[in-house]
């Protein structure tokens, strides 16, 4: 068995959780079915085995350095990069006419997950590239889809989302950088952004950064940023790369993760004229970025789910050699020590393991499939109702296997006692770099803002509704497949999370500011409701099989970690829902300087 990711579970929740099948119906993928996601799936899986699991130690331990000029980066990243391009996987989605795949959202997710998995510090570079490929497919123009989209999807330049600067981060309507218009019809970019991952290498022979800029003399805030294409060398004519574009790097971060990544401080026309083109209208650019980061979004949920499954694997696997102790009962010190699978203890933790990295992962491809829905499903009312769930579902994919994903990585340590923490193990770098995903692409803070200040209130409440009639199908179907106790404690829990939402809406509308204080803990109990409902949902599906005499082992494993999740993860929304209700306000309340 892989120790990445458990195909089997893959197939569960893309064919009998997520009926993915039935996307081949539609127009856009046509000609696909199961043989061909399976042969992508596959694919995907021995490009991770081959270029990705194998560095993943060397690449945290070999960082990117600065030699005379160069970034150097260790040797495996740049056959990995090539494997992934060849294999198809930057351009999965995009459409077959330009060399893409043109594959579902939610099978290309399935795949890149084997990647990051199995090595995020490396799978960074090909995953920004086909980010920012995606953004000038949805807004570029015609001339600029053909002159970027073929190398960056061919695998010859990379890609960047430029965004962050280093007094605009979470807040980036304060964002400097500054586009000076040239009476060619491009632009000049002048200004310095930070934390740009991938934003220097030689892996590919350019870099098409995606940058947010303000047209000099826009106006201040959100409204006056542009979003630019700004290639690392100017690409002449002939689509080769010519000189530099004056991108220059000012420096390499240091991290406690994702350490292969580069991270860096880039100067843009600090040296010599930096030349940008506009990507759609001027002033739309965080529309369009905040656009394509919804997407980005539920990738660094899939990056975690990913990281949380192969820290689950790794510690069933090390349980079962591992021999310590004797259970309780066994009084004969002759008798040999248990494997530590035996002890209930170490069962609970991979247990918890279990629920934080199945739920995840479903919760991810859930989002995919969404988008799936969104796009191409075949009646506008479908399309409409994926759209609203998607909103309110993304800042939860972000932020929570980020955070419950990390808390199954640290019980995954946990089973392994010392060598958990030891470097000579996987394990400790997967929790050094999934606590990055609680702080990159909007932090999980500005996440809870986003779930309680817009997403549950727009459109008077709809998407909570949306969710509601999930919430409700998915009760009735539990309730048929015998699944009572569950099915009548996820209906408790959400009419819990509606009357919770209620009475915050209500205090946000007397006092924004108190009504958002305790943002997170609301992010908090949500998502716990939300990991009931996938729970609920694939419990459902496997007591169907079990009922109709199918793979006894695995689905009745699945039943037993809903009872455990709705046992043990759960009733924590208890006190929540009681914080929440009075809107404890001892966080808001402490002044600063008490500090
Ligand atoms: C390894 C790494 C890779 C990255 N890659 C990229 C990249 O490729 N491209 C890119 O553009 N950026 C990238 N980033 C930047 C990342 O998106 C920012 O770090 C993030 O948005 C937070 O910004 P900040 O670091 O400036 O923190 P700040 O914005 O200073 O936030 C600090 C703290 O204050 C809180 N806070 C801030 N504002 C509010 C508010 N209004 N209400 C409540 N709390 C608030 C935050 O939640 C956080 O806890 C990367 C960052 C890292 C660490």
């Amino acid at each position: 068995m892989s120790s990445v990711l458990s195909s089997r579970d893959l197939q569960f929740l893309l064919y009998e959780c997520l009926d993915v099948e039935a996307l081949a119906a539609r127009p856009r993928f046509a000609g696909q079915g199961r043989e061909v996601y399976d042969a992508v799936l596959d694919t995907a899986k021995a490009v991770a085995e081959a270029h990705y699991q194998p560095s993943r130690k060397r690449n945290d331990q070999e960082e990117p350095q600065v030699v005379d000029g160069v970034v150097v980066t260790q040797p495996d990243l740049q056959p990995a990069y090539a494997a992934t391009a060849e294999a198809g996987i930057i351009a999965s989605t995009h459409d077959a006419e330009r060399g893409g795949l043109q594959l579902p959202h939610v099978v290309a997710s399935a795949a890149i997950a084997w990647l990051e998995g199995a090595n995020v510090g490396s799978a960074s570079y090909p995953m920004l590239t086909a980010g920012a490929s995606n953004l000038i497919a949805a807004f570029g123009s015609e001339d600029q889809k053909a002159r970027w989209l073929p190398p960056m999807l061919e695998g010859r330049f990379g890609g960047t989302m430029a965004l962050t600067e280093p007094d605009a981060g979470s807040g980036l309507a304060d964002l400097r950088t500054v586009a000076i218009p040239q009476p060619d019809g491009t632009y000049r970019i002048e200004g310095t952004k930070i934390w740009i991952s991938a934003g220097e290498h030689e892996l590919t022979e350019n870099i098409v950064h995606m940058v947010l800029a303000r047209i000099q003399g826009a106006p201040a805030g959100t409204k006056g940023i542009s979003l630019f294409i700004v290639p690392k060398r100017r690409v002449q004519p002939d689509g080769t790369s010519g000189p530099s574009n004056h991108v220059t790097l000012a420096g390499l971060i240091h991290k406690m993760g994702w350490r292969g990544t580069t991270s860096t401080l880039l100067n843009f026309g600090e040296r010599g004229p930096c030349v940008g083109e506009l990507v759609g209208e001027p002033h739309h650019g965080l529309a369009y970025m905040f656009h394509m980061m919804n997407e980005a979004r539920i990738g660094v949920g899939r990056a975690a789910a990913a990281m949380a499954s192969a820290a689950h694997l790794y510690a069933i696997d090390y349980a079962r050699q591992r021999r310590q102790g004797r259970l309780p009962g066994e009084k004969d010190p002759s008798k040999p020590p248990v494997p530590i699978i035996e002890h209930a203890d170490v069962r609970r933790m991979l247990l918890i393991a279990k629920c934080a990295a199945e739920g995840s992962m479903d919760l991810v491809l859930t989002c995919a499939r969404l988008v799936d829905d969104e796009t191409t499903a075949p009646d506008e009312a479908a399309r409409k109702e994926a759209s609203l769930l998607l909103e309110f579902l993304t800042p939860i994919a972000k932020s929570w296997p980020s955070i419950y994903g990390q808390e199954g990585i640290s019980n995954a340590m946990q089973v392994m006692g010392g060598y958990g923490y030891a470097r000579e193990y996987d394990i400790e770098q997967l929790y050094r770099d999934n606590r990055l995903n609680q702080i990159h692409e909007g932090t999980n803070g500005i996440q809870a803002l986003d779930l309680l200040g817009r997403k549950v209130t727009q459109q008077q409440g709809a998407a909570v509704a949306a969710f509601g009639r999930r919430v409700a199908a998915a009760v009735a179907e539990a309730r048929a497949a015998g699944l009572e106790t569950e099915a009548a404690a996820l209906e408790a829990a959400f009419a819990q999370l509606v009357a919770v939402t209620r009475s915050l809406v209500a205090a946000m509308t007397q006092d924004p500011t108190r009504g958002l204080a305790n943002a997170a803990v609301y992010l908090e109990l949500t998502s716990r409701v939300v990991f009931a409902w996938l729970w609920l949902r694939q419990a459902t599906v496997a007591a169907r099989a079990i009922a109709a005499g199918r793979d006894e082992a695995f689905y009745a494993a699945k039943v037993a970690a809903a009872r455990f999740y709705y046992g043990f993860e759960l009733p924590k929304n208890g006190p929540d829902a009681e914080l929440l209700r009075r809107n404890d306000s001892a966080a808001l309340d402490f002044p600063p300087d008490w500090f």
